[in-house]
């Protein structure tokens, strides 16, 4: 049983204690209660899906302040919306009971390109990362122009020589040589701390000190079918005109144990998708923060023809047609949830699922998750410590 209020950080290295883990996301600092309510996705999750498929229970107290559990047995309603249904809609969730995997060592690879060939980078990772082993998580990083250089990290259940020969459709992709490659085996908690910038001696990690203080901008889409060269050139059109290095966006490979449950057998919706896209900007000075947002929202504009959806972990008041864009197929289910378990919708915000909603009957027909042309709203931003 975890804490609501436990960060990443605290529940790797309390499971990592006794040789278990979550497939959970890679920043130390994020809160296990709203990754786990909104999906979660992490270097496991090709291997052991997302967070919140192992989910089994949750304590919550309800709007009328009723504690209540959601299990297999009761309350499997609210369990189900508790699975990416997102944060905040349903009642406060004081604990949350997993099912840990044993996981011990793993392998670690990260490849760097020279920015100029982003384009057969992108070609290579696409027709690989979602359909490659299942033990395999990979996440590509296309940095601005500015910053030279196309990344891709992945994580390996299992040897260094056997995660060496699964990427060798990266490294010998038809584009010039890599800048740098690096593969590594290690215990599973050093490589969270990889991952998570903390370094590799867990006996060190501290995340809430000294840290600078970031503003950020991030917002999300998913792409079902493999880019074009429209979508190629569009990308690397914008990352090429971006405002600064510290503009970027992230490609997280699905498939695998993600793509097995089935749309509507948790809230989560986007199981067939084949990688999320993240569409980010850094910046410490207020003075930079309008055109930082101008670009992210710029790009996942132009990408709107290439994609469909959105991640409710990465909210964002200016996606359209939100509630079919985050839920797809689950969105009349979710509010059916939300009816019974907060009927006054105590617990409502901008972007907080309805108690009813007209467009719920046809969003709840849609095979997937589709992106509209409705809406503005303002931008959704926050310091991280
Ligand atoms: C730096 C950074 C890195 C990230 N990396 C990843 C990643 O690797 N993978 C990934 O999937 N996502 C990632 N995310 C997105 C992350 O999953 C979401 O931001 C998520 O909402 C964070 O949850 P939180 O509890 O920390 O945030 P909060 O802002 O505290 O909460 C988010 C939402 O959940 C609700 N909530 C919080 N606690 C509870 C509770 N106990 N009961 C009911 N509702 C609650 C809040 O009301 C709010 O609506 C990242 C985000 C950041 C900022």
């Amino acid at each position: 049983m975890v804490g609501a209020g436990a960060d990443l950080l605290t529940v790797y290295d309390a499971l990592g204690q006794v040789g278990v883990t979550l497939p959970a996301g890679s920043c130390p600092t994020v809160g296990i209660a709203g990754l786990t309510l909104g999906g979660g996705f992490g270097l496991l999750s090709r291997a052991l899906g997302l967070t919140c498929d192992s989910l089994l229970a949750v304590e919550m107290v309800t709007a009328d302040g009723e504690v209540i559990r959601a299990d297999d047995k009761e309350n499997q309603d609210l369990l189900w919306a508790c699975q990416g249904g997102g944060g905040g809609n349903f009642g406060v969730v004081t604990a949350f009971t997993f099912k840990t995997h044993r996981v011990a060592e793993v392998s670690i690879f990260r490849i760097s390109w020279p920015w100029t060939e982003l384009p057969g980078v992108l070609e290579a990772w696409q027709a690989f990362a979602p359909f490659a082993d299942e033990r395999l998580t990979s996440l590509l990083t296309l940095k601005a122009g500015s910053a030279g250089s196309v990344s891709c990290v992945g994580q390996l259940l299992g040897t260094a020589e056997e995660l060496r020969r699964l990427i060798q459709p990266l490294l010998s992709a038809r584009v010039a040589a890599p800048s740098s490659v690096s593969i590594e085996a290690m215990p599973h908690l050093r490589a969270v701390g990889q991952f998570g910038g903390l370094g590799s001696d867990p006996e060190q990690w501290t995340v809430h000190q000294h840290q600078e203080q970031v503003r950020f901008k991030n917002t999300s889409a998913y792409a079902y079918e493999r880019f074009g060269e429209g979508a190629i050139a569009t990308l690397a059109a914008e990352l090429s005109r971006a405002p600064s290095s510290r503009c970027l966006v992230q490609l997280d490979a699905y498939g695998g144990a993600v793509g097995r449950v089935a749309p509507d057998a948790t809230a989560f919706p986007h199981r067939r998708a084949l990688w999320s896209l993240q569409y980010q900007a850094y910046w410490n000075a207020p003075a930079q923060e309008a055109e930082r947002v101008a670009w992210v929202e710029r790009v996942r504009r132009s990408m709107l023809p290439h994609t469909r959806g959105a991640y409710i972990n990465y909210i964002d008041a200016n996606v359209e047609d939100w509630l079919t864009a985050y839920y797809g197929p689950n969105v009349a289910r979710l509010t059916a949830v939300k009816a019974k378990y907060d009927p006054r919708e105590v617990f409502r915000f901008p972007r907080s699922i309805p108690r009813a909603s007209p467009g719920a009957a046809e969003a709840g027909a849609a095979e997937a998750p589709a992106g509209g042309a409705r809406g503005e709203g303002a931008t959704d931003e926050r310091a991280v410590a």
